[in-house]
């Protein structure tokens, strides 16, 4: 079985890199007991491979958040993932989205990054979501902010069985002036004749031979994805502290236990009366 992992590639000839990512597990963990309708667990599994390769290609050490904002039927979309390509995601949704172009889903809407490194300041990018296909809008996103061409490609299928997520990144390099767009579009042509069969199946050195074998590529070693979320017992205790002990008592007057339930992964934390003693008495110790 294929593990979930990115590589980036190097065309030796022309000043032009890529990245490939398969991230099929990843996506089934983040879809997993959510229950999305097609539309929108594809379009979050696009979301997800969009963030591996940005993640790749953007290079910081910190915390990546890509999210779709709208006023269709996909109201909110997002990914987090960090340096090491640790990822949750989650998305939201109303009224029926079968059969749904990416813009019909989306409406009026935005695309963040946020990028918070562990040293240095937050970085934010917003683009428009205006083409017909998240990568498309990407694309946009890296001539917009980075002037640098861009061709991505994301692949996502919620109905297979097992489900599979897959993503192609090219990108002329940064202050590359020796670029001639007719090696960036020869690159690009071959490119997209990949079939979702052949990125979600084959081994990247396979793929890339099978689309570049007149070309000297250069592929770099493996880089692990993973679904991770950062929810705990104790992160749901420290939200629960911002309201007061009477708020709490009130709610377990009504109901047995408090139950939280993560958005991105669907664990259901529940709190009895008598797990929550030290907000109770924490209170009590409070003068009023
Ligand atoms: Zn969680």
């Amino acid at each position: 079985m294929m593990t979930d992992q990115l590589q980036r590639f190097l065309f030796d000839d022309f000043e032009i890199r890529g990245e490939i990512t398969q991230a099929h597990e990843t996506f089934k963990q983040c879809i997993n007991n959510h229950d999305y309708p097609e539309a929108i667990a594809n379009t979050l599994g696009e979301l997800l491979i969009a963030t591996s390769l940005l993640t790749a290609t953007l290079k910081f050490e910190g915390k990546i958040t890509v999210q779709i904002q709208g006023d269709g039927p996909l109201s909110m979309a997002v990914i987090n993932a960090n340096q090491n390509l640790e990822i949750r995601g989650t998305a939201r949704y109303h009224g029926d989205t079968t059969g749904l172009s990416f813009l019909d889903l989306i409406g009026k809407g935005n695309l963040m990054i946020t990028i918070t490194p562990e040293d240095g300041e937050r970085y934010q990018g917003i683009v428009a979501l205006e083409k017909d296909s998240l990568a498309a809008c990407l694309e946009d996103y890296f001539v917009q902010s980075e002037q640098l061409a861009t061709k991505i490609s994301l692949f996502a299928d919620s109905q297979a069985t097992p489900v599979q997520a897959a993503g192609l990144l090219i990108q002329t390099l940064p202050a590359s002036s020796e670029t001639h767009e007719e090696d960036f579009a020869h690159v690009c042509a071959l490119a997209n004749t990949i079939k979702a069969e052949e990125i979600y199946t084959l081994k990247n050195d396979e793929l890339l031979f099978r689309l570049y074998h007149q070309e000297e590529v250069r592929l770099f070693g493996e880089q692990p994805i993973s679904f991770k979320c950062g929810c705990s017992e104790e992160r749901c205790l420290s939200s629960l502290a911002s309201l007061d002990a009477e708020e709490i008592k009130e709610i377990l007057a009504e109901q047995e236990s408090i139950d939280m339930r993560c958005e991105y992964c669907a664990t259901t934390y529940s709190f009895k009366e008598k797990d929550l003693q030290i907000l109770l008495t924490a209170d009590n110790q409070t003068p009023h």
